[in-house]
């Protein structure tokens, strides 16, 4: 497949990039791994005739971990997030989360921006962020400003970034307690037939927070406050963890495709999420 004809840009900063996208409007894309975008250009799903390749603007690549807060740039690659071995102690469902996603090739180009902005339904790091309450950093014509995951997708590849904006970075409280990250595929390399993100702390035996948000479930990624709160203040027995599945099973909106019918992606988001609760649980 051969993607229709484009401009392509390298520009050397960010006024650089914004410069383009000022010209040109919805007629230019930014492209940071292009492994979500190319094979979308090939196809001729994505129109775009002047492409701005972000490779050489510089301050997008670190990751930083400070007493209360990592701060990830949108050009980090999944493979640097699964051997940063820093952010592996500080935050480990990013590692648990990177290792599976696609494949080692698509890892070492996958960037933590593209994934987040792209707005895939099935893309697994909006969920992942959602979970862990980050916020988003865009930079356009009109300035710097913050969005918080919880508020950017609006539906399947909608998100609150305008046109002329560039999602610069995500950052997030450093997380506590117990973490897991299950995802259900049908082999190795697929995006999601469901996947669960869950954080959680214990104290005494008993659960005094959870975050839970499921993935490929929606049109969005979904964020379940009431998975959560059904955990907050129990022991976690039986009972408790088939309530979280219960007020999740209610929050989730799943299409039928070729990961199958509606009743199967439910059953199957149950059986992830409690496998996601119980080793979150293990850990805390
Ligand atoms: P690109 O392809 O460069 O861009 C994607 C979109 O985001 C474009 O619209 C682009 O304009 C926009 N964009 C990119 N960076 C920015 C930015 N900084 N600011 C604003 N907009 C930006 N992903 C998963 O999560 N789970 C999977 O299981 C999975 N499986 C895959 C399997 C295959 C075979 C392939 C090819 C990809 C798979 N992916 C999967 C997607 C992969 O992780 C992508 O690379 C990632 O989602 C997008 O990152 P990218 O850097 O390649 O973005």
């Amino acid at each position: 497949m051969i993607p229709a004809a484009f401009e392509y840009y390298r520009p050397k900063d960010m006024a650089g990039v914004l410069a383009v996208l000022e010209e040109h409007g919805d007629d230019a894309r930014v492209m940071a791994g292009g492994h979500s975008l190319i094979p979308m250009m090939k196809l001729r799903m994505a129109d775009v005739p002047h492409l701005i390749d972000l490779q050489d603007v510089g301050g997008m690549s670190d990751i930083e971990i400070d007493a209360d807060t990592v701060r990830i740039g949108a050009l980090v690659t999944q493979a640097d997030i699964i051997d940063h071995v820093a952010l592996g102690v500080a935050a480990p469902i990013l590692r648990e989360a990177a290792l599976q996603i696609a494949d080692p090739q698509v890892r070492y180009m996958g960037t933590v921006g593209g994934n987040v902005a792209n707005g895939d339904p099935g893309n697994d790091m909006p969920g992942l962020m959602q979970c862990l309450d980050a916020t988003f950093s865009l930079v356009g014509a009109d300035g710097a400003r913050d969005v918080p995951a919880h508020e950017f997708y609006e539906a399947a590849y909608m998100t609150a970034r305008e046109d002329d904006e560039v999602l610069t970075g995500v950052s997030f409280p450093l997380p506590k307690g117990g973490y897991a990250y299950e995802k259900q595929k049908r082999k190795i390399g697929d995006y999601a037939t469901a996947a669960a993100a869950v954080q959680i702390t214990k104290d005494g035996g008993m659960c005094t927070s959870a975050s839970i948000a499921m993935t490929n479930l929606s049109d969005t990624p979904v964020y379940s406050e009431a998975a959560g709160a059904a955990l907050v203040g129990t022991s976690l027995d039986d009972a408790t963890v088939k309530a979280a599945m219960a007020a999740m099973l209610d929050d989730i909106d799943p299409t039928e495709d070729n990961r199958g019918p509606i009743a199967f992606k439910k059953h199957v988001a149950g059986v992830i999420l409690r496998r996601a609760i119980e080793r979150a649980w293990s850990r805390a």
